[in-house]
């Protein structure tokens, strides 16, 4: 498709955001359109979003054919946007109205630019507070100065628009005129920054030099945690800025942005746009519209940010590249970190994949050299990479339902005595993973899958973690009704909090565990009074080994580091080591020298071995040679058929059925193994069951799923999912 222009009436194709297997023509409208423009069409009697991709195809009766409504206010797709779509749709095999509506979750699209009202919050106090008022000041201090439509607010706070009128008339509530999707203010790249070490300058040269080649490429840039891996890739986002470019920096987790927004701030003078779910559907409009414009130089965002329709983008920064959150697992199926590296290489940008540990395939082809390496070796500072020891808990004098072992709390005490901080580290949220009626055995499980439910005694309910179902927790035993029998077994945060607070009665405990906070303010609040000294033992979740600084922390305690080692996942070995040594990279990173402590049954499996040794290259190596022998990711393909329904013997059937007519596979020389459970097997009362497929490297592995997997006529209310590059095989 070129950038071409249709005249008024000219056939043009239409990719609609409508769940329809082809594209529709439609005559041009007054005025005539490009191609790559948003339009409204008729469908039935219905108007619908659309993006003209081409020209019409004709072979049908001309004269029924109807006009495009009208062109949107919206820059048009530009071809290599429309490009990467088509190019994501036949990796993930998604039907293309599916990335259209990816590419276009952008309220407001199509709205005229004009003046609207937004609400901020005032000074004054209402004369009367009621529960409605309340909220409604609630989300506004929630969300500092953020200025809100009317109808964002209501929803928010769950009230009519005549509490926010009451608000307003009192002053307790700013209604103010605002121009919609404005410009975000300049960034300079030129601002004085910190003086670089010596390491740290030859890295961003090397990133500064591959922006300015204006061509693809992709950079592994691996550092401990603190060495300054984000100091170097702000100074190839400089470059890329400089250029009159556009860049996006993606990260794992909201959480992280605030903190990274002020640095930008920092660095380069004002924050830059922001584009993730916890985003207002205002600025989401905005930021949509200005990186299409080119009013946002640089947007910072969840993987979905990929999908933004950038005007010329020079430079995709991928952090904690290793991250599992950058697999969507809903929907469309993408790794983001693997569709940054294919959108760059359509737009001639740079890509640099950071991370102190980076995932296997990103190592390999580094390795390969397909990719190019930098490495920072030093910790920034006086700073070094924590002592690594193991307790061998076999040895420990630990009592039935305690979990800090001896050893442990004698560093604790140590560290505390010293004015200094000490995390324990337990990948469990809520109060304890199993519930079990001491008279009959029964283990309490979720109604809608096959999971347990845990208790959460800070929400004071059950919760299932894998569909997020939750309970009151009960007082009998749901099976044999035996009352005040039931009991936790095994350690969540909150309960290691309470074992922590009995252990050390005169320290200050932080718990941070995701669903302990109502909102990412307040979890960000508690993040920074830990870093400023204002706890002594902090408790966490794998939310704690995500990049936060806390400089007066010099002991970490994983309290479990066998925990990611069970399962029969070939990915744990590697999530266990990435893990462990993230956390472990939490001590230490001021002018204290830290020690990491890691309680362990298995103080001799290899894993735990090459995690105490610190011995990356090592591991990696090890790791990638097992997966070459295997046959899978990196050095062989593989796909995962998901099938579901709520009928588990027609699931079973179907899976089957689809295993015996493999020939479309066997042509390409692939293997299909299964049906068995999928990881998770029964999700909101429906059944799920497996198929893996497994194909050489260079397997034309989409095209034979394609085929295959249409074979079967499925029954109604059984559901096909194909992920290709699975998380979990
Ligand atoms: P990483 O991204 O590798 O974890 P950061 O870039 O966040 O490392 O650096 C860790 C800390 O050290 C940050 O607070 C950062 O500002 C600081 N830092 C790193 N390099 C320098 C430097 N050359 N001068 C001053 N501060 C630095
Ligand atoms: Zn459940």
């Amino acid at each position: 498709m070129s950038t071409s222009y249709f005249d008024e009436g000219a056939l043009v194709s239409v990719l609609t955001t409508q769940p329809l297997d082809r594209l529709l023509d439609y005559r041009a409208p007054e005025g005539g359109c490009f191609a790559g423009a948003f339009v409204e069409v008729p469908l039935g009697p219905r108007k619908v979003l659309g993006v003209v991709w081409g020209p019409g195809q004709g072979g049908y009766d001309l004269a029924k054919v109807r006009s495009v409504i009208r062109v949107l206010d919206a820059a048009p797709m530009r071809e290599e946007m429309q490009t990467f779509l088509g190019r994501v749709a036949d990796y993930t095999l998604t039907p293309m109205p599916a990335m259209l509506r990816l590419a276009t979750r952008s309220p407001g699209l199509g709205d005229p630019p004009s003046m609207r009202k937004v609400y901020r919050l005032g000074h004054a106090a209402p004369d009367r507070m009621t529960d409605a008022r309340g909220r409604v000041l609630e989300v506004l201090r929630d969300y500092g100065g953020l200025a809100f439509t009317q109808k964002e607010l209501c929803d928010m706070a769950g009230v009519t628009s005549s509490v926010v009128k009451g608000l307003v008339k009192q002053g307790a509530v700013l209604e103010e005129d605002s121009p919609r999707d404005t410009p975000y203010p300049r960034l300079d790249p030129d601002l004085p920054s910190v003086t670089l070490t010596e390491e740290q300058a030859a890295g961003a040269e090397q990133l500064r030099a591959a922006v300015a080649t204006g061509r693809y490429g992709t950079t592994m840039l691996r550092g401990v945690t603190g060495s300054g891996k984000t100091e170097v890739y702000l100074e190839a986002v400089a470059e890329c800025l400089r250029q009159g470019r556009q860049a996006l920096v993606l990260l794992p987790e909201i959480a992280l942005t605030s903190e990274f927004l002020t640095r930008v701030e920092k660095r380069f003078g004002a924050k830059p746009a922001e584009w993730h779910s916890g985003v207002t559907m205002t600025e989401r409009r905005r930021c949509w519209r200005m990186v299409g414009e080119g009013g946002a130089q640089l947007v910072v965002g969840a993987r979905s940010a990929l999908f933004l329709p950038y005007r010329d983008l020079g430079l995709v920064v991928v952090d904690e590249e290793h991250d599992t959150s950058y697999k969507q697992e809903d929907g469309v199926l993408y790794n983001a970190r693997d569709m940054a590296v294919l959108r760059a290489s359509i737009c001639g940008a740079q890509v640099v994949l950071a991370s102190a540990t980076p995932s296997l395939e990103t190592w390999v082809n580094a390795e390969a050299g397909k990719y190019a390496r930098l490495e920072l070796t030093a910790r920034f500072g006086e700073a070094v990479m924590p002592e690594m020891r193991a307790i061998d808990m076999r040895n420990e004098d630990l009592p039935s339902g305690r979990w800090i072992s001896p050893t442990l709390a004698r560093a604790v005490n140590a560290r505390i005595e010293k004015g200094e901080q000490a995390l324990l580290f337990l990948n469990r949220r809520g109060y304890a993973p199993i519930t079990l009626c001491r008279a009959c055995g029964h283990q309490i499980g979720c109604d809608q899958c096959d999971a347990r439910m845990v208790e959460h005694r800070f929400l004071k309910r059950l919760v299932c973690h894998q569909c997020g179902e939750t309970k009151p927790m009960p007082t009998v035993c749901p099976s044999c009704e035996a009352e005040d029998r039931l009991a936790p077994v095994g350690p969540g945060v909150e309960r290691l909090a309470e074992e922590a607070a009995a252990q050390f009665p005169e320290a200050r405990i932080a718990v941070l565990s995701s669903d302990l906070f109502g909102s990412a303010r307040a979890m960000k609040a508690q993040i920074e009074e830990i870093a400023r000294g204002g706890a002594d033992i902090v408790i966490g979740t794998q939310i704690v080994a995500k990049g936060h600084n806390f400089p007066l922390l010099t002991l970490v305690g994983v309290i479990d580091a066998d925990l990611g080692l069970q399962g029969s996942d070939l990915r744990a070995a590697e999530r266990t080591f990435q893990l462990m040594r993230q956390v472990a990279g939490r001590a230490g990173r001021a002018e204290r020298p830290g020690t990491a402590l890691l309680q362990t049954f298995q103080p001799e499996h290899p894993v735990i071995r090459a995690i105490l040794a610190g011995d990356e290259e090592g591991f990696w190596r090890a790791e990638a040679d097992e997966r070459r022998a295997a046959g899978v990711p990196p050095f062989g393909r593989m796909a995962g058929i998901v099938l579901s329904s709520p009928d588990v013997q027609e699931v079973f059937d179907v899976a089957g059925e689809l295993a015996r007519r493999d020939a479309p596979l066997r042509r390409i020389g692939a293997q299909v193994f299964g049906p068995a459970p999928a990881p998770i097997a029964r999700i909101r009362g429906r059944h799920r069951v497996r198929l893996l497929v497994k194909a050489e490297k260079a397997a034309p592995l989409q095209e034979a799923l394609a085929v295959w997997s249409a074979q079967l006529k499925l029954p109604a209310n059984l559901r096909l999912s194909i992920d290709i590059d699975p998380q979990s095989f």
